[in-house]
């Protein structure tokens, strides 16, 4: 057998949705379904304004655009994300600074946020990992202490929550992900969440959005013509693809519980493992409500996840790891950067093991899962 470590879910709407876009003749962008997109993310998870983009990383970017940080601004973000959080900072000549997670979570830590405050610090940038909240009520107090901005990188929190707050509608903005790995998709496609605080710089988002131009505008009939106000790129997508992804979240409901399942029979089946010692599984905080983006299991040490791995894709099992913490990478080295200076997001790093989890999950698939990982661990 042979499980793929994600898989998108389709629906019995894509492909409806996809023709009618077609035969409506207008495949560019902000057009029939982007509209509608829009509307069901700002109802579901009661965000002020969302804008839709071409992919989580153009979200970022934006974002970053918006809250005016540049040259001699220090951004605070975990070394433990993807490259496109810090990259949005780079592209605008400001400082990502890389900083701890909680050994629990993998989630930010508040601890090392205070110590690494300096006067140049302008913003923070959050990355709820797993699609399980970061530690918010401590991270906006602190926020708001150091008069920082709060970008969440919500890429993998789409639908989910914290204390009742759905993620990325709680700091200054916030940034999803419809990326082909993540749980709700379009193939590529993000959005950004701009916060009630901040509705002076719709407009400006609009303007960047739409390559300098006010056509946000003209679209919706307010001005007659459109024309070049101000610095900005090509950040609409598709109608083509926002037809996709409405079909996608109208059954995002019944994503999340097929993931849910999958998560809860992980997570009985390691449990005495873990009771072992042989392994750590992870846990949700009772404050979130996750998304159950990732299922995930902490090994002590880098041989042993290495040893699982090998041996679960030797068995057709598609495990995986992630990330190479950003820190240590070639591009963290040359901004200067020792393995050292952040030891336990290098230990989580080279412990961590993901199992595959998607909708749409056969039966037959996720046994095997479980099966054949129960095998590879009894035999540690
Ligand atoms: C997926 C992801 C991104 C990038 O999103 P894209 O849509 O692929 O550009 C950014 N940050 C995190 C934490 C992610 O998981």
């Amino acid at each position: 057998m042979n499980i793929p470590s994600y898989k998108p879910y389709v629906s019995e709407k894509e492909k409806t949705y996809v023709i009618d876009a077609l035969e409506r003749g207008q495949i560019s962008g902000d057009g029939f379904y982007t509209e509608r997109v829009v509307a069901f993310i700002e109802k579901s998870f009661k965000a002020s304004k969302a804008l839709m983009m071409t992919s989580g990383t153009h979200a970022l970017e934006l974002a970053v655009i918006l809250a005016d940080l540049g040259p001699d601004d220090e951004v605070i973000m975990p070394s433990f994300t993807f490259s496109s959080t810090a990259n949005a900072v780079l592209l605008r000549g400001a400082k990502p600074v890389f900083i701890e997670v909680k050994a629990d979570t993998l989630n930010i830590d508040p601890v090392d946020l205070e110590r690494k405050i300096t006067a140049k610090t302008k913003a923070i940038i959050p990355v709820h990992y797993a699609g399980v909240a970061c530690d918010m009520d401590r991270l906006m107090t602190i926020a708001a202490n150091h008069h920082l901005q709060v970008i969440e990188d919500a890429a993998q929190g789409v639908n989910a929550k914290y204390r009742g707050q759905y993620l990325g509608t709680i700091g200054d903005f916030g940034c999803y992900s419809f990326h082909g790995t993540k749980n709700y998709t379009c193939g590529e496609g993000g959005a950004l969440l701009i916060h009630e605080k901040n509705t002076q710089i719709i407009e400006k988002a609009e303007i960047s959005r739409q390559k300098g131009t006010n056509r946000s505008q003209f679209l919706r009939g307010d001005v007659h013509n459109y024309n070049w106000l101000d610095q900005g790129s090509s950040y609409s997508p598709s109608d083509l693809l926002m037809a996709v992804l409405l079909a996608q979240l109208e059954v995002m409901q019944e994503i999340t519980e097929q993931r849910k399942a999958i998560y809860t029979l992980y997570r009985n089946a390691f449990e005495p493992y873990e009771k072992q010692g042989i392994l750590k599984v992870m846990e949700i905080p009772p404050e979130c409500e996750s998304n159950y983006h990732i299922f995930w299991v902490m090994f002590d040490r880098q041989v042993i996840r290495d040893f699982v791995l090998a041996e679960l894709k030797s068995r057709g099992v598609a495990a995986s790891f992630h990330f190479l913490p950003l820190h240590s990478s070639p591009m963290g080295r040359k901004m200067g950067y020792q393995p050292s200076d952040l030891p336990v997001t290098e230990k989580s790093a080279q412990g961590l093991l993901r199992l595959p989890l998607y909708a749409g999950m056969t039966e037959g698939e996720y046994h095997y899962v479980i099966k054949t990982t129960e095998a590879v661990i009894g035999g540690l």
